[in-house]
């Protein structure tokens, strides 16, 4: 597809919201958060968002889901932004694992004594430990206002239904986080640090909105619409060098082989991808791999990237 032709991109997302459905019925949604379960598994949607800031969206794009996960890119942003790549750097390194997003085994056995990235589960609650405030409602207040920048608009809301869900279920991320303390890698109590990670992954966006945030990465740190600058350049290119080695946990090698772009998804269905100087995309449907990356998501990214040719290298 030569030029960019908005009736024929928008036909190819209804066709690819369609297979993206017929992709799900293989995986079913995250249980291991309770109030996950209940999500609609054929519910999927998609969006972009070009350099303009303007919108193309099929299916269920409009319907709001927990970003889980994806907001670890978000997290990582923000603090970069207020407080600086030593800070980060020197408490989480820049190298993928290959294990799944939640494992401990590393923490112990690597001999940095810190997590791999900030993409997974330990690395993303050192960067909650270095939010700016004291409180976990706090600090992800401040992320939320650094997400509606980032959108443009609206702040987002979080599902107290499923933050109050994971925070009552999380064994494993308390140990996680009790390791950090014990590794002096937390700026926080842990207890106010974890409530700072249930909260921000309990944040509420649709698949336009991951598709504006996708567009900020795309624009190396420039609002879409608006151009003004949320993230410098560097910044940018930091996160987006993570989202494609560490975006997927241990699927980001296929995903990156079959797709070419950055992103990153959450155990709610979401994955929001960046196309450099072009677009944002944003993908949803809840029901996951094995990995914990949505069935739906991947189909309609990898195939958007083959037919509107986004492959980064
Ligand atoms: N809140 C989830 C967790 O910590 C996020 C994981 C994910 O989206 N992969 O388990």
């Amino acid at each position: 597809m030569a030029a960019f032709d908005r009736g024929a991109v928008s036909a190819l997302l209804d066709r690819l919201v369609a297979e993206g459905r017929a992709a799900a019925a293989s995986g079913r949604p995250a249980d291991y958060i309770p109030a996950l379960a209940a999500a609609d598994p054929l519910a999927v949607g998609a969006a972009l968002c070009l350099g303009s800031g303007e919108i193309l969206e099929s299916g269920e794009s409009r319907r709001r889901f927990t970003i889980q996960s994806v907001s670890k890119v978000l997290a990582l942003a923000y603090v970069l932004e207020t407080r600086g790549e030593e800070a980060v750097f020197s408490r989480v390194g820049k190298e993928p694992t290959g294990d799944p997003f939640n494992s401990i085994i590393r923490l112990e056995t690597s001999d940095t004594r810190k997590p791999y990235n900030p993409l997974i589960n330990a690395g993303a609650i050192v960067v909650s430990g270095l939010e700016p405030g004291s409180s976990g409602a706090e600090r992800c207040a401040g992320l939320a206002a650094f997400v509606r920048e980032a959108i443009g608009g609206r702040t987002p809301a979080i599902d107290e239904e499923v933050y109050r869900s994971e925070s009552g279920t999380a064994s494993r991320n308390r140990a996680i986080a009790w390791f950090l303390d014990n590794l002096g890698l937390l700026g926080g109590g842990v207890d106010e640090v974890l409530d700072a990670y249930f909260r921000q992954c309990a944040i509420l966006l649709d698949a336009t909105e991951l598709a504006r945030v996708g567009a900020l990465f795309a624009l190396d740190g420039l609002v879409p619409g608006s151009g003004c600058r949320l993230v410098s350049v560097r910044h940018a290119r930091i996160v987006k060098g993570l989202m494609i080695t560490c975006g997927l946990y241990d699927g980001s090698g296929e995903f990156c082989s079959a797709a070419g772009l950055p992103a990153k998804s959450g155990v709610g269905g979401g994955i929001l991808a960046s196309a450099l100087g072009r677009m944002g995309i944003g993908a949803y449907g809840p029901a996951l791999d094995e990995r914990g990356n949505s069935l739906a998501g991947i189909r309609i990214l990898t195939r958007l990237s083959e037919e509107l040719g986004l492959f980064e290298f």
